[in-house]
């Protein structure tokens, strides 16, 4: 069990207010609050180690080296991954999907192959393949989503062909809540001889993950997402792929040698990651799977579903309630045929936050025919108080509309 009341005390913006009431943050599947630790850890790392990475022989450039290195070893061991060297640092999930299509399209599609991606992805694992499609030629298959918001699995074995190269879905959609069969999808596709590619910006956060286990062979994620800063993500990918991809991007860091007639690569992870990482970012990052390892993902997990089921129970006592997908650490919903974002700024004014609209999955609200959807989605912060007090504010906004 968590001791939410004193965990609450670790994350200094949960005490202010909004509207003159306490806030009721509900948004966290957008981005999560961050825990004192990981805001000292970045003043700390700016005032005693700053100093560029990799490139200095004298102690300060080594310790923030150290530093730097250090923290790839703790993503590593978050995601039960074999080896740093398969821990590319990125910008967030965006860039690593962006990164993976752009490297893994050029050394291995061409004109008419076929990328496997579902209905429910988020726009940031839908365009950056269309954009290699653009490029390439290669074309976009699509797993359908049945009417109770999951993978038409029996759909998805009929989409594969001689031309599939890869399929890339999300472990946990951040529109429906459904947690995708994601090891049906990965023993399916390499029956086929085909990678598969996880976007777990939103599986990352709350459940344990294993890369090994899970036997995927490319995992994205977002520390923001994860109690830790904006502007770092994570690319994990197994070294056999990775050795044979080309750079993403050219500069700094990521060459071995270069000549105006030629340039050679660094070795995993360097040959892609160019220009000065975002290394005090790293080490806050660390900071954060620190905390949330300490806490342990199994207690989060079951902390978030007992406010789910609380929030579920409640919604079942008001008319008109329209649950989308599988909730699990978030719950999407209508209220009637009100607009999604009329209901967000009333919650809003009565110090509830929460995200509506599209949530960047307009094939899916075409899919379900909505506009958009409120989304509440949970922390390990969050406290049944909260869920009481948007369930309160909820049927305050149902009279009002
Ligand atoms: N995929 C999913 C499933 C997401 O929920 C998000 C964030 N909303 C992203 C990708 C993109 O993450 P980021 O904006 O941090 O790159």
């Amino acid at each position: 069990m968590l001791d939410v009341a004193k965990i609450r005390t670790d994350f200094p913006l949960l005490a202010r207010e909004v509207y003159g009431r306490p806030l009721v943050y509900l948004d966290n599947a957008a981005t999560t609050q961050k825990p004192r630790c990981v805001i000292d850890a970045i003043a700390d790392a700016y005032t005693t180690v700053n100093a560029n990475v990799h490139r200095g022989v004298h102690r300060l450039s080594q310790e923030a080296t150290d530093r730097h290195e250090a923290a790839r070893e703790t993503v590593r061991r978050y995601l039960g991954a074999a080896s740093a060297a398969e821990i590319l640092f990125t910008r967030g999930t965006t860039e690593s999907i962006n990164l993976l299509a752009t490297s893994f399209g050029e050394a291995f599609c061409h004109e008419g192959d076929e990328i496997i991606v579902s209905e429910m992805e988020h726009h940031s694992n839908i365009v950056p393949w269309q954009l290699l499609g653009q490029r390439r030629g290669t074309v976009l298959r699509v797993i359908p989503v049945t009417d109770d918001g999951r993978l038409d699995m029996e759909a998805f074995q009929r989409l594969f062909t001689p031309r599939t190269r890869l399929v890339s879905v999300a472990h946990i959609s951040n529109v429906l809540g459904t947690v995708n069969p994601v090891e049906d999808v990965i023993r399916i596709a390499h029956a086929h001889g085909v990678p598969v590619a996880i976007d777990g910006a939103q599986s990352a956060p709350h459940i344990p993950v294993d890369v090994q286990a899970l036997g995927c062979d490319f995992y994205a994620f977002s520390a923001h997402k994860v109690y830790g800063p904006t502007g770092v993500g994570v690319l994990y990918g197994r070294e056999r792929w990775l050795e044979q991809m080309p750079p993403y991007q050219g500069g700094g860091e990521m060459i071995g040698h270069v000549r105006f007639s030629g340039t050679t690569w660094n070795e995993l992870p360097y040959k892609f990651e160019a220009g000065t990482p975002d290394f005090i970012g790293t080490i806050a990052t660390a900071r954060a799977l620190d905390y949330v390892s300490a806490l342990g993902l199994p207690a989060i997990a079951a902390h978030e579903q007992s406010l789910v089921r609380r929030a579920l129970d409640g919604l079942g006592t008001l008319p008109d309630v329209h649950i989308y997908g599988q909730p699990s650490s978030l719950i999407s919903f209508n209220l009637g045929d009100a607009h999604p974002a009329d209901v967000g700024i009333l919650l809003d004014h009565q110090g509830v936050a929460v995200r509506t609209g599209h949530h960047c999955a307009q094939p899916l609200m075409e899919r379900l025919g909505i506009p958009g959807t409120v989304r509440v989605s949970f922390a390990l912060y969050n406290t049944e108080a909260d869920v009481d007090a948007f369930l309160a504010a909820l049927r305050r906004t149902a009279q009002m509309l």
